[in-house]
């Protein structure tokens, strides 16, 4: 053999990833998938595809009952590697697709690594809630819906993704779920939803305009892509059958996973695949839901020009100044009464048929703002609660070591409200608040200041503003604090 090619052979075996096909819990081909992947059989999985210097797979967290929450990291670029994204999966232990797709493309990388490209710095958390997983339930270990706690971080698993997120900074970020198509309201029509596959963007006011745009662009531009692999395929909308209940984009708060990281500066979507829950056999399209969710994975990473475009708006909205307002209470509308055909699949024929809606709300509307602050002050009685949701959330603070001179502008709670939302129950603790007069006052020892001259000033907003309509004092542990007729333990500092 000439010394050339010794020389081949030897880059041959340096290379990752040509040792053969990697052992995996799961067919050849994904679309024959009918059975998801546990645990235990993911675990094996993933210790068994761990390549050094290619594919890193760490324990980034445990669950609260002690499982590991598993990061998997894949570079073959090394710092030419600049496009940095994070796919995570399975907040939900009941939905199971996301979780499955991302395994399947770990064999595939692994196996042929030139799928990944080389400015492609992939981060995935592909099951961050292997207690619900375990025990086929939406939940977590402690039976907390970890998708509602974005805002908190009281929880091991949302905690574990936050710290991976700050660490990564993710200029593209995607959370993945599963709805049921066969709901009660659609099967009492005979039908069931259309769509098996769905996708949105972050929609939360505080994240610019044009990184919302660009989502939104991006969630248009997979329906091709769906259509010619045969998967019906729309943007998420929640709500319940048309003509006559309210469809709309899901909630701009961000107590859920889109929004929380779209706010660190990223272009932020979740994926919805679509369950029919009342099937003999509910994962036996399981093959179908995974194809859909390949296919967006891969569309989302693009090609060299959109993924430089992307890094370049993920930035952009980094560096960008805070807004001169917040928007403090908006809602979803359909502003010009416009009439929308939304497909239904008829359960008894298979045929889709279009029921024409004015149900459809597209539009956000912003109905109050509120100048934006330097800063907010933490009264010293009510430190206690709010250090570890700042800790959680990475935020910097200072604790006031002697009185303090400032300009304060006190909220005060006029009452909690607590409408009956039969869309969306979680829109319930309605904070309805009073801005007191500006005042030159004294903040005492021990009050905490969290500036918003900060890299997560966004966040700041997000879980201190006391003018929110939806803020924290909906959660145990903070209700306490909201005393209608009193400020808030939350002020505004200019
Ligand atoms: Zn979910």
């Amino acid at each position: 053999m000439s010394g050339a090619r010794h020389a081949i052979l030897a880059l041959l075996l340096a290379l990752p990833g040509l040792a053969g096909p990697v052992q995996a819990p799961f067919p050849a081909d994904h679309r024959a998938l009918r059975k998801t992947v546990s645990y235990a059989e993911m675990t094996a999985f993933l210790k068994a595809a761990a390549k050094p210097g290619f594919i890193t797979v760490s324990e980034e967290g445990r669950s609260t009952q002690g499982r590991s929450l598993f990061l998997v990291h894949l570079n073959r670029g090394g710092a030419k590697a600049r496009f940095r994204v994070l796919y995570y999966a399975q907040q939900h232990g009941d939905e199971v697709a996301g979780k499955d797709a991302l395994l399947t493309l770990i064999r595939d990388i692994a196996e042929r690594p030139t799928l990944l490209p080389e400015d492609v710095d992939l981060y995935l958390m592909p099951m961050l809630n292997p207690d619900g997983a375990e025990a086929h339930r939406r939940f977590n270990g402690a039976g907390e819906d970890l998708n509602r706690d974005h805002l908190l971080l009281a929880q091991p698993e949302t905690r574990a993704l936050h710290r991976v997120a700050r660490r990564v900074r993710p200029h593209l970020a995607v959370d993945s779920h599963e709805f049921g198509r066969d709901g009660e309201g659609y099967r009492a029509r005979g039908w069931e939803a259309w769509p098996v596959i769905t996708m949105d963007a972050a929609n939360h006011p505080l994240i610019p305009e044009y990184l919302k745009t660009a989502g939104l662009a991006a969630v248009a531009a997979a329906e091709p892509l769906q259509r010619k692999a045969g998967h019906a395929y729309r943007r998420y909308l929640v709500g319940g059958p048309p003509p006559d209940e309210e469809m709309r984009p899901s909630t701009p708060e961000v107590d859920d996973g889109r929004n929380g990281l779209g706010t660190l500066g990223a272009l932020s979507f979740i994926i919805e695949a679509g369950v029919r829950h009342q099937a003999a056999d509910p994962q036996a399209d399981l093959g179908e839901r995974v194809d859909g969710y390949r296919i967006l994975y891969r569309h989302l990473l693009g090609d060299r020009p959109w993924r430089d475009r992307v890094r370049g708006l993920a930035e952009r909205a980094r560096r960008e100044p805070l807004p001169p307002f917040i928007a403090t209470n908006v809602f979803w509308a359909n502003l010009d009464g416009k009439v929308t055909a939304v497909k239904v699949r008829e359960a008894a024929t298979g045929r889709t048929l279009e029921v024409p809606t004015a149900s459809a709300m597209s539009d956000l509307v912003v109905k109050g703002s509120v100048p934006t602050p330097k800063a907010y002050a933490i009264d010293p009685a009510a430190a206690a609660r709010f250090l570890p949701v700042l800790e959680a959330q990475g935020l910097r603070f200072e604790t006031l070591a002697a009185p303090r001179r400032v300009s304060l502008e006190p909220v005060k709670l006029l009452r909690l409200e607590e409408p009956y939302d039969e869309l969306y129950q979680r829109y319930k603790d309605r904070q309805i608040v009073a801005r007191q007069p500006r005042a030159e006052v004294e903040l005492p020892a021990g009050t905490v200041l969290v500036p918003l001259d900060q890299d997560l000033a966004r966040r700041a907003i997000q879980v201190l503003e006391p003018c929110l309509l939806y803020g924290l004092y909906g959660y145990p542990g903070f209700r306490e604090l909201a005393i209608p007729g009193a400020a808030l333990p939350v002020s505004r500092v200019f």
